[in-house]
């Protein structure tokens, strides 16, 4: 095996053995971590697989042909995951993300759109049931998945620039293609559309102004994103990193007026800031201001591992408990058993990162979980 797959293949081996528990339990929503934050978000990978190659996330060098993808039979399968979302809806999850890899490469996703739609959140309302795409596919499949029962959709976007995008995907996909997949969904009521641009210095900042000019006349909300140090594969470097103060300097630079509008709620990981006539932006400062005291969230590997946190770096194997010998665990038991992983949860990654690097240090580089695998 060649040195390159090495931190990849490692990591997904590794896991977090289950306690089995003792005495079952019955969900009552008022979950909470060692740090008082209770679980309300569940974000899905339903692939790892993807036909981008973007330069920050799955650099050509590493995910070439000779990658080893997960097969078909190590993903969750649609009853599986739905399973799963339901003990996880009865925790308090009142909001589903499904990503990936590329989640509309998933095939008959929809399908599993309409299973989870189905399922009611604790206090009998509707699930608010997401999904995060590069759009490659979105034209085709946008109201499929709107008359499936999805909500809203996410999209990313990092250039209006035709050349950088394609330098950026590094598959040459054009970004015509995307803004026309951005409006089929506009068009099948799967808006506002989020748009998230993930900022590199040198790669795509000189595009910050033409991104805010271009969505400030459209009703798409745009959100810029700090490169992040997920993964070990990434090459990152803190130098790549576009503060988002900056990012609202150089808007504001440009004329756009832009005022600080207060968070929608408590956990909201985007900041919010309104143009002077109207329309808003985001910012997502995972890397300069850390939101992990906030932190609800939980991300469900493609083959069914729970992690805890995006920079987690094992997962708890839960699809042992759907499937093999012990496949005879009721909802009720893998049910404790999330419990129990929740109220042991203490994950602060960008929190010590921020104290790091305020003192200088180095973080400690872990073999972190790849995006592309437990997903955004
Ligand atoms: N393929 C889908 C997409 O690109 O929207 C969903 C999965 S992708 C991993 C989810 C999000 O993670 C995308 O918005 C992407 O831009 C973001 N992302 C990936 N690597 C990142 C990094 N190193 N820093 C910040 N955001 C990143
Ligand atoms: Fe694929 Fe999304 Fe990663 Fe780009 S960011 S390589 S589209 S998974
Ligand atoms: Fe949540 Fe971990 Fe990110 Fe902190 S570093 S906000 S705990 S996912």
């Amino acid at each position: 095996m060649s040195e390159k797959f090495i931190p990849l293949v490692d990591h997904r081996q590794r896991e977090r053995s289950l306690a089995l528990p003792g005495m079952l339990e019955t969900p009552d929503g008022k979950l909470l971590d060692t740090r008082a934050r209770p679980l309300r978000d569940l974000r899905i990978s339903v692939t790892d697989r993807c036909n981008f190659r973007c330069v920050y996330c799955m650099p050509k060098s590493v995910f070439d042909k000779d990658y080893h993808f997960l097969p078909h039979n190590s993903l969750l399968s649609f009853e599986e995951i739905t399973r799963i979302a339901n003990i996880f809806v009865a925790h308090g999850v009142t909001k589903i993300r499904l990503t990936g890899g590329e989640p509309l490469l998933r095939k008959n996703i929809e399908k599993l759109v309409g299973m989870l739609s189905r399922i009611k959140t604790a206090d009998g309302d509707d699930l608010d049931l997401t999904l995060t795409t590069n759009a490659s596919l979105l034209a085709r499949k946008a109201q499929s998945l709107k008359d499936a029962g999805l909500t809203r959709v996410t999209v990313s976007l990092d250039s209006l620039d035709d050349a950088t995008f394609r330098k950026m995907n590094d598959v040459d996909f054009p970004v015509d293609d995307v803004l026309d997949g951005i409006a089929a969904a506009q068009q099948a009521g799967l808006g506002p559309v989020k748009i998230n641009m993930v900022v590199k210095a040198g790669l795509n900042d000189q595009e910050i102004v033409p991104m805010a000019r271009y969505f400030k006349e459209t009703p798409h909300v745009l959100r810029f994103i700090e490169y992040m140090d997920v993964g070990a594969s990434n090459g990152w470097k803190m130098d790549e990193v576009i503060p988002s103060a900056d990012i609202i300097r150089r808007l504001n630079a440009a004329g756009m007026g832009l005022q600080r509008v207060e968070a929608n709620y408590t956990g909201e990981t985007a900041e919010r800031w309104r143009y002077a006539d109207g329309g808003e932006i985001g910012v997502i400062s995972s890397v300069t201001q850390s939101f992990c005291q906030d932190c609800t969230r939980a991300r469900l590997s493609t083959e069914g591992k729970l992690y805890t946190c995006l920079f987690a770096t094992g997962g708890h194997d839960l699809r042992s408990l759907l499937r093999g010998p012990d496949a005879s665990y009721s909802d009720q038991a893998i049910s404790t058993v999330v419990a129990q992983i929740w109220r042991a949860r203490s994950d602060r990654y960008s929190e010590l990162r921020s104290a790091h690097t305020a003192a200088g240090e180095q973080t400690e580089r872990l073999k972190k979980v790849e995006m592309s695998y437990i997903g955004g």
